[in-house]
């Protein structure tokens, strides 16, 4: 039987365990965590992510805990129109879920098969003519095959492309869900989702579900993510409300009443940025076997076109794809070349996609050189993923 070590228990390494199990392979997972928790929050899914999920055999119940997040248009911070809604050319909405939710499905996709490590942080990797193997310095794993699913600060990376490092685009998130109890109700007539930008700032939000869908739980409510100019800042939670309520002071409805609706606790903040520059390979020969990159230890990139999870499930729908094949050495390859042309398509449209966002001053509105339609147009390129095979 063949055998497997997946780092890291975020959508990426929870896919890939899952996956693998179910092809047969013997999976050990590992994470630093005592405890496999989910991220917190939500994610919008984009129909590539979701096509992903399927060739995973994991969007069974995708619908049951997803709401649709057709285009709404981008509005400017006094509530004026950047860009009208209108009929974006894709072949469905993405969808917004909590995080939990998502975690759930995939914990549930696991199976019996998986034998999960809590508790160990992974800081070595050996690459030479032996088998694959990783190490928390007290215990070795060693397998045929190792899913680098470690996350941005990848310590398996560091290894295998020491010279990848995370680079800050300069600037900061903010992601937040308000429980329905304590979420404001919205102007009438506005859509249960938007996105206003103005002077590098960018504000999203999106309801998961109906008021009121999730019961007493605190999975349903109002999402929503916020980008600033800057570095991570170093306040307790509570300061970093005070200055976010600051930087969006003005801002039209329902910004100002989602912030003022946030608690403290709600809050979780994360740099922005991407691998610079992106690994020469996401699949690593050693020995007999090898490793495979996947998710954001492969190609964390800024969250401009939250694509995130999809290209990390993209990557495990494609690994799982070149793995039936039979040898590593030629899967990883494939893999690779599958993975790095369609992860470099899309780090284009998120430079272009960035270069609207970071419009400061004058040029935010007047719009001369960028037309913020780019966003769109960025939007419906990273969709475009035809499946694992390319
Ligand atoms: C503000 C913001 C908004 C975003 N919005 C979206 C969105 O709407 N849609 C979307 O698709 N994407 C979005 N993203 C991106 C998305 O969150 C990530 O791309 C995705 O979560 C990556 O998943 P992953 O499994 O690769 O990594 P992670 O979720 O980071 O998981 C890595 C796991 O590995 C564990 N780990 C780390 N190091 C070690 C180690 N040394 N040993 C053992 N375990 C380890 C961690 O504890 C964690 O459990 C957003 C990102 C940001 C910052």
């Amino acid at each position: 039987m063949r055998t497997a070590v997946v780092v890291g228990a975020g959508v990426g390494g929870l896919a890939a365990a899952g996956a693998l199990a179910r092809a047969g392979w013997k999976v050990t997972l590992l994470e630093r965590d005592d405890r496999l928790r989910p991220g917190r929050a939500a994610l919008v899914l984009w129909p590539n992510g979701i096509r992903a999920l399927r060739a995973l055999g994991l969007a069974g119940g995708l619908d049951g805990i997803s709401t649709p997040v057709p285009p709404a248009g981008i509005r400017r911070p006094d509530g004026t129109w950047l860009v009208q809604p209108g009929a974006a050319d894709l072949e469905s909405p993405p969808v917004v879920v909590h995080r939990e939710d998502l975690h759930d499905a995939f914990i549930a996709g696991l199976g019996e098969q998986v034998d999960v490590r809590g508790g160990i942080e992974v800081q070595s990797a050996r690459v030479r003519r032996d088998r694959p193997a990783v190490g928390d310095g007290r215990v070795t794993f060693e397998a045929d095959l190792v899913v680098a699913a470690d996350g941005p600060d990848s310590a398996i990376r560091r290894r295998l492309a020491a010279a990848s490092t995370f680079a800050s685009a300069g600037f900061a998130a903010w992601r937040a869900v308000i429980p329905w109890y304590r979420a404001p109700e919205l102007p009438s007539g506005t859509a249960p989702h938007g996105e206003t930008l103005g002077e590098g700032r960018r504000f999203a939000f999106a309801s998961l579900g109906e008021r009121g869908s999730a019961g007493g739980s605190t999975r349903g409510g109002i999402y929503w993510v916020a980008t600033v100019p800057g570095a991570l800042r170093p306040e307790p939670a509570a300061g970093q409300l005070t200055l976010l309520r600051r930087w969006f002071a003005g801002w039209h409805a329902p910004v100002v009443q989602l912030l003022a609706a946030t608690e403290a606790d709600d809050l979780v903040q994360e740099p922005v940025g991407e691998l610079a520059p992106l690994p020469e390979t996401f699949g690593v020969p050693a020995g007999p076997g090898g490793y495979a990159l996947v998710g954001d230890a492969a190609h964390v990139m800024p969250h401009h076109l939250a694509q995130g999870a999809s290209l990390a499930l993209e990557d495990v729908a494609t690994l799982q794809t070149v793995l039936v094949s039979g040898a590593l050495g030629p899967a990883l390859q494939e893999y690779n070349r599958l993975r790095r042309a369609r992860i470099l398509r899309v780090l284009q449209h998120s430079h272009k996609a960035a270069a609207v966002l970071q419009m400061r001053g004058r040029l935010a509105s007047s719009l001369a050189r960028v037309n913020p339609r780019t966003l769109e147009r960025a939007a419906a390129a990273a969709t475009e993923w035809a499946g694992p095979t390319g």
